[in-house]
């Protein structure tokens, strides 16, 4: 390279014509050897040449002098070594070297040599002309090898551009392919994301599930912990089963036995029963199927205090102790006698005996209690029948519906005796009885039926003498009031509320004697009825308490008015049906073939009642009072014929 650079200067005339030369031997095209790669030694050396041809101040006075040398001089060149530098050409297919381009080393021409040593002095133009021939001919040298280094490397341009193209193909194609893949890269991205949120979810529910089966698993062992328990109870409840099941079997057993010793006392307690049944009868029977107790009311406030001894109570034989049963009306001795001088007449005493006479001190539950064993009798199937007899005023109303204001304390007999058959029936229920209980309450005013339990506002139909008495039907001996209210009943406020209804349309009539006496018969009537399943037993009768009208006698200092007329006609229909019931008593004493039953309205209503196998009781109630003495009298007169009489043997009405 030196060598060139040294030389340039004087080869720039020879450049010219050496480059036509070569230009024929190589006739490369500058843009070819340009575009190629491979390195272009001609021209890479024209461009050196080109700057160091820059004009030196020596060469310009030489080419001033006008000297030039002929081209001949130049045809021949020297001879000259022209150092060759062992290329390596890079085959770009290959990428292999290409092979190296042997040269004949530059050998160091002398005139080189000299030059270094003695350059020739500017006069030696031949010296000169001699040194550039033996370049030229090393130019000459190095163009051969240069033109045979393009002959080869022509040769291998060809496979190279080949080579280039199939690369360019290749190329094409690798981009093709890269843009394929890049383009499902880019899907496989996108897939790549949603793969990875699906694994994300995925994950998630992983997770989710995990800790869910490992909440199932806790809760698995739970139950297994919770089975376990269950298990060992169950085996207890098992054992505990087994013995009540055993206990059960043994209690059974004795249930059975029970039931059969159950039976058994039940059959005892049914004899016992009818055996008591028969005993209370034999006592009734004892004490007499009528009886008579008399009452002696006190005297009331404001009433005049009676003269002591009008009535006494003699003791009986047995003391004091004993319930009285005698009583002495005294009549006092006549003060008028004296007064017209004639010895006053003695006091006359009227003694009388019944089955019980009740002093004016006496209470309401005492009363009952007499005759509470009698009204039992009726659950048992045997007619009862209790009078109040009397004069108004003497406490009849009192001694059977109570006093006023509704004090328990004097409750009367009615209360107290539907009390206490609901009582006696509840307890006979424990032993197979079962009773039902049927209510009437009737007056008999003027003899004319009249229905106390019709509502106020209900059908009138029995008031103004429409209820008749007839027989309950065809072949029935039991006599009922046509029209008339039967109200069952099962309890005592049932009753009460009758009772009540009963006072209210009662026939009140004003009377010289009591402003409310009472101038009718009242009738109050439950029909009892028992039935025995077990035994197959079934009896009815009928419980009968009677108010009766007043038993005054004609007042004789009456006069005819149209309204002394009527009581007149009351007193009449009262002593009337009085006396009718007393001649019945008497014709059932007597055993008499006909009983006047008919006679009067009560005692027709009570036929049932006032047979033989029916029970009687009549209380005789008394006046204390001295004006009502001759009344008093009256009153245990009739009550002491009743008494005599005796009727036949009761029977029960059982089926
Ligand atoms: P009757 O019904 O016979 O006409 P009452 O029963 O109406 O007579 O009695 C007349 C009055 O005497 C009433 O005021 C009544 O309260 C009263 N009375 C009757 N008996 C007794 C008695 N045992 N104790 C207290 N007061 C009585
Ligand atoms: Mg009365």
């Amino acid at each position: 390279m030196s060598l060139y650079s040294r030389h340039a200067w004087a080869v720039s005339d020879q450049k010219l014509s050496l480059m036509e030369k070569g230009s024929k031997e190589l006739k490369m095209p500058s843009d070819k050897a340009s575009s190629s790669r491979l390195p272009v030694l001609g021209l890479g050396r024209k461009r050196r040449l080109d700057k160091e041809n820059a004009p030196e101040p020596e060469k310009k006075r030489i080419r001033g002098t006008g000297t030039t040398i002929p081209m001949s001089c130049l045809k021949e060149p020297t001879v000259a070594t022209i150092p060759r530098a062992k290329k390596q050409v890079t085959d770009v297919k290959s990428r292999k070297p290409i092979s190296t381009i042997s040269a004949p080393k530059p050998a160091v021409s002398s005139t080189t040599a000299r030059k270094g040593a003695d350059k020739r002095p500017a006069w030696d133009v031949k010296g000169q002309l001699c040194d550039l021939r033996k370049e030229f001919s090393a130019c000459q040298v190095q163009a051969e090898v240069l033109t045979r280094e393009n002959l080869e490397l022509r040769s291998q341009l060809g496979p190279a551009e080949q080579a280039a193209r199939t690369l360019e193909a290749e190329n094409k194609s690798l981009i093709r392919e890269l843009t394929e893949a890049q383009a499902q890269t880019k899907e496989d991205q996108l897939e790549l994301v949603k793969l990875g949120a699906r694994v994300q979810e995925l994950e998630e529910f992983l997770r989710t599930q995990e800790s869910l089966i490992q909440s199932m698993q806790e809760k698995q062992l739970q139950l297994q912990e919770d089975r376990k328990d269950l298990a060992t109870r169950l085996e207890n409840q098992e054992k505990q089963l087994q013995e009540s099941v055993a206990a059960l079997a043994k209690s059974q057993a004795e249930i059975t036995a029970q039931a059969a010793l159950l039976a058994e006392r039940t059959e005892n307690l049914h004899c016992l029963e009818m055996e008591r049944r028969h005993l209370l009868n034999q006592l009734q029977e004892l004490k007499g199927n009528i009886r008579v107790f008399c009452r002696v009311r006190p005297v009331l406030p404001g009433e005049p205090v009676p003269p002591p001894g009008l009535i006494s109570f003699p003791p009986g034989p047995r003391g004091a102790s004993e319930p009285s049963t005698q009583l002495s009306l005294t009549r006092p001795s006549d003060d008028r006698c004296s007064i017209i001088g004639k010895l006053p007449s003695p006091p006359v005493r009227y003694d009388f005996s019944f089955d019980q006479v009740f002093l004016p001190d006496s209470r309401q539950n005492e009363v009952f209690e007499e005759v509470s064993l009698l009204v039992q009798s009726a659950l048992d199937g045997y007619p009862v029948c209790i009078f109040a007899y009397g004069q108004t005023g003497s406490g009849k109303t009192f001694t059977m519906e109570g006093g006023p204001g509704g004090d328990p304390q004097v409750e009367g007999l009615i209360p107290r005796a539907v009390r206490h058959l609901f009582s006696v029936a509840k307890k006979l229920e424990v032993q197979g009885w079962s009773y039902t209980f049927v209510a009437s309450y009737v007056e008999i005013y003027n003899e004319t039926i009249r229905d106390l339990l019709v509502r106020v506002g209900g059908p009138q139909k029995c008031q103004g003498g429409e209820c008749e008495i007839r027989l309950a039907g065809p072949g029935s001996k039991d006599l009922i009031v046509t029209n008339a209210q039967y109200v069952p009943v099962s309890c005592e406020e049932e009753v009460e509320s009758l009772l009540h209804l009963a006072r209210q349309n009662r026939a009140v009539a004003r009377t010289t004697q009591n402003e409310q006496s009472s101038r009718s018969h009242s009738v109050f009537q439950l029909q009892i009825s028992g039935r025995h399943m077990g035994q197959n037993l079934h009896c009815t009768a009928p419980l009968n308490l009677v108010d009766l009208a007043g038993s005054e006698r004609l007042d004789p200092g009456l006069s005819t008015g149209p309204a002394d007329r009527e009581r007149l006609k009351e007193t009449q229909a009262i002593n009337s049906s009085l006396s009718t019931l007393g001649l019945v008593i008497m014709a059932l004493s007597n055993k008499e073939s006909h009983v006047p039953y008919r006679n009067s309205k009560l005692t027709y209503l009570l036929q049932n009642s006032l047979r033989g196998n029916s029970k009687m009781l009549m209380f005789v109630n008394i006046s204390p009072l001295e004006e009502n003495f001759s009344e008093s009298l009256n009153s245990l007169r009739f009550a002491s014929k009743v008494n005599q009489c005796v009727i036949g043997t009761a029977r029960a009405n059982k089926k």
